[in-house]
């Protein structure tokens, strides 16, 4: 019997009143895993034998967030929760997704279509373990297995695949070996996948504990071949599966990775667009590559940490250990709390000032004497004081500059 969790115990008159209803409802999938290997659990979903329209006539409050999926989020007492139908795929097109599901009102069959076997355990309000698929022994054994034969698993939905080594990476598990054997038999499948889907199965194995065991069933399965731009670094990719750091987020993951790929400032934007990763999130691996750049040939100076920002230096700092360099936090804090200015907006003057001192219109020039008022601030020489800066600029620049 489970201690039930604070957010099991929050969704359990949902339950009841789908109960109440006369209908089944059960919490499925990874909050039940979560539980049982005693993690924290993310969200709470719950499977049902009710329809849709069944469960929006039970609750008041209701969004229709992927009704043609049978899912239904009820929103209760300042929380949501997805609520999904019973179902079993039936039509699967191209290895992806179906388009097409089938309401079934067994709970059997819906935990017969999930991927793996820790991810087909149902638990009741009384925090009682269905459990068709010997998924508890697999948890037990540290092991990933396919639900049923995994051959036609990943013939239904290729993503599965990447899931399954992005939970040998979170999980710390291994995989069971005919699974693993399906999954190298048909890896040439994933390339039907979307980017993203994919992306996000990556960076979970990237961020995951056992990621060295992930990464490297990720390459032993040639999965790799099927994602952007790495197929042709499987030598780079075996080197960067080496290393043991637990990597904290996703500007250092995509750090590491590119550093491994030998990616310059030329080539990494591609390479990442390819990966369907944000605009932002662009800019954030470049300006860290940049700084790794110069990290990697000596200490931080105000310069370079100015430009970068303290959490990208800081992301830098801690690809550096991972990559085994000393590295030393505190001298970035005190370095980065010791900058006379934050950004452009900080310098004491601005443009009409400039304009005024120099008697001229506004042109390329104001941003040319700008970006060096800054510089030279920055280094030191310049204090940033409007009078000081100002006399400055008159002693160094005539209003023909
Ligand atoms: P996480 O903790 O990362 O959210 P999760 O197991 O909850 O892991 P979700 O993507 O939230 O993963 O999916 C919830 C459940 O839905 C899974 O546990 C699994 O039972 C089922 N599931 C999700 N994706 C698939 C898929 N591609 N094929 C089959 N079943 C899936
Ligand atoms: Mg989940």
């Amino acid at each position: 019997m489970i201690l039930f969790d604070y957010q099991f115990k929050q969704a359990l008159p949902i339950i009841d009143k789908i109960e109440e209803a006369g209908f089944e409802a059960y919490f499925v999938g990874g909050s039940v895993r979560d539980t049982l290997l005693n993690k924290p659990i993310n969200d709470v979903d719950i499977a049902t034998s009710a329809k849709p329209n069944e469960i929006k006539g039970i609750f008041p409050k209701t969004i229709d967030v992927g009704i043609e999926h049978g899912t239904v989020m009820v929103l209760w007492k300042d929380a949501s929760y997805e609520i999904t139908t019973f179902r079993t795929e039936s039509t699967y097109q191209d290895f992806r997704r179906p388009d097409n599901v089938e309401f079934v009102r067994s709970l059997k069959e819906d935990l017969k279509r999930r991927d793996f076997t820790i991810n087909a355990l149902a638990m009741n309000r009384n925090g009682e373990i269905i459990d068709y698929f010997n998924g508890k022994k697999d948890l037990e054994n540290k092991l990933i297995k396919a639900v049923g034969i995994p051959e036609e698993r990943f013939f239904e939905d290729a993503l599965r695949m990447m899931r399954g080594v992005r939970f040998v990476s979170q999980l710390n598990f291994s995989m069971d070996s005919e699974t693993e054997v399906a999954i190298h038999k048909n890896h040439p499948l994933l390339e039907k996948i979307a980017v993203e889907r994919i992306q996000v199965e990556f960076i979970k194995l990237l961020l995951g504990s056992g990621r060295k065991q992930g990464l490297g069933l990720f390459i032993r399965t040639n999965l790799f071949y099927y994602c952007p731009g790495l197929k042709d670094f499987k030598k780079e990719l075996e080197e960067f599966a080496k290393l043991d750091c637990v990597i904290e987020n996703r500007v250092v993951a995509w750090t590491l990775l590119s550093h491994y790929l030998r990616k310059t400032s030329g080539n990494i934007e591609l390479f990442l667009r390819d990966w369907k990763c944000s605009k932002k999130e662009i800019n954030q691996v470049k300006s860290a590559m940049n700084a790794l750049q110069h990290r990697l040939k000596g200490d931080f100076n105000r310069q370079v940490l100015y430009q970068t920002g303290l959490q990208i230096a800081l992301d830098v700092e801690t690809v550096m250990d991972c990559l085994g360099y000393p590295i030393n936090f505190e001298f970035v804090h005190t370095l980065y709390q010791e900058l006379p200015i934050y950004s452009k907006n900080d310098i004491d003057v601005n443009g009409n000032d400039l304009q005024v001192v120099l008697k001229r219109k506004p042109g390329k020039w104001l941003g040319d004497l700008m970006a060096e008022i800054e510089v030279t601030i920055l280094s030191g020489e310049l204090p940033n004081e409007k009078s000081v800066i100002i006399e400055w600029v008159s002693n160094n620049y005539t209003n023909d500059v």
